[in-house]
């Protein structure tokens, strides 16, 4: 996108946009009326598609990758393709939302503990005037209930499905699954319909200023230790594929 180089950490396409330009290229992925992919991409998933080729050919394939967490951020910083802002899923979605409602295009929320997306949509009916949700599903479905689960988001009618099954899953599933899923434009939005509908808290505003939603998330969520326990080396993997680059006069590979 863009004149920038492509931007690759660790191995992963990045795509240099802001909230505004994201919004824009969903907006016309929308008008395209075709399967599509946005991937709200973080450091942990940058260290997972690492190891895994095929969850990175998913990434590299999908239509949008977004730099969701401050790790990325930073990572572009310092492999000196800044980013102008990092694009948290969580208000991408609101962007989507305000999209959706203005267009009459109508949402399928998918993912989360029984009962979760359906707060969810309530409260996302009630901050978007206008705003139709097609359809919930939990995410906790088995593989022999898969087919139904497909049928119901594509007889939904439904233009965007949030997907939120965490990730690999989430990524994985929806590119597994674009034939039966129909031209629907998906995002993967890990843990937000938890968020969204209050059985989680986002950091404090200033905690987010200072780049320490991880942080907040670490305390709240100990639980998550052992999943962030791989940013101090993502952090120094960055740190290489920056020497490397620049050693090497290329900005261009993971
Ligand atoms: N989840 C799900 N089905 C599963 C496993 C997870 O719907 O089989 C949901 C889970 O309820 C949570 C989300 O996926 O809402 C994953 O959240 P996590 O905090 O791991 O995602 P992150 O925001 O860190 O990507």
């Amino acid at each position: 996108m863009g004149s920038n180089p492509q931007l690759r950490i660790l191995g992963s396409r990045v795509d240099p946009v802001d909230m505004s330009t994201a919004t824009d290229r969903i907006a016309q992925l929308l008008a395209q009326r075709r399967f599509a992919q946005v991937v709200t991409f973080g450091s942990e998933m940058a260290m997972h598609a690492r190891r895994d080729a095929a969850y990175r050919d998913v990434v590299n394939a999908a239509d949008l990758v977004v730099p969701d967490t401050i790790g990325v951020v930073y990572a572009a910083r310092l492999l000196g393709q800044p980013l102008r802002e990092r694009v948290a899923g969580i208000e991408l979605i609101e962007r989507v939302c305000e999209l959706c409602a203005r267009e009459h295009m109508s949402i399928f929320l998918l993912g989360g503990a029984p009962g979760v997306a359906a707060i969810a949509a309530d409260v996302l009916r009630s901050r978007h005037a206008g705003l139709e949700i097609a359809g919930c599903h939990d995410g906790y479905f088995s593989q022999a209930q898969e087919p139904a689960v497909l049928a119901t988001i594509a007889a939904s009618g439904a233009r965007v499905v949030l997907v939120a099954l965490g990730f690999p899953r989430q990524e994985m599933w929806a590119r597994a699954h674009a034939a039966e899923l129909g031209p629907v434009l998906c995002i993967g939005i890990g843990g937000s319909l938890d968020v969204i509908s209050g059985r989680l808290r986002r950091a404090p505003g200033v905690l987010r200023a200072l780049g320490l939603e991880w942080l907040y998330r670490l305390v709240t969520q100990p639980h998550r230790l052992g999943r962030q326990l791989v940013l101090p080396r993502f952090a120094a993997l960055v740190g290489a594929q920056a020497l490397h680059d620049r050693l090497t006069g290329d900005r261009s590979q993971g």
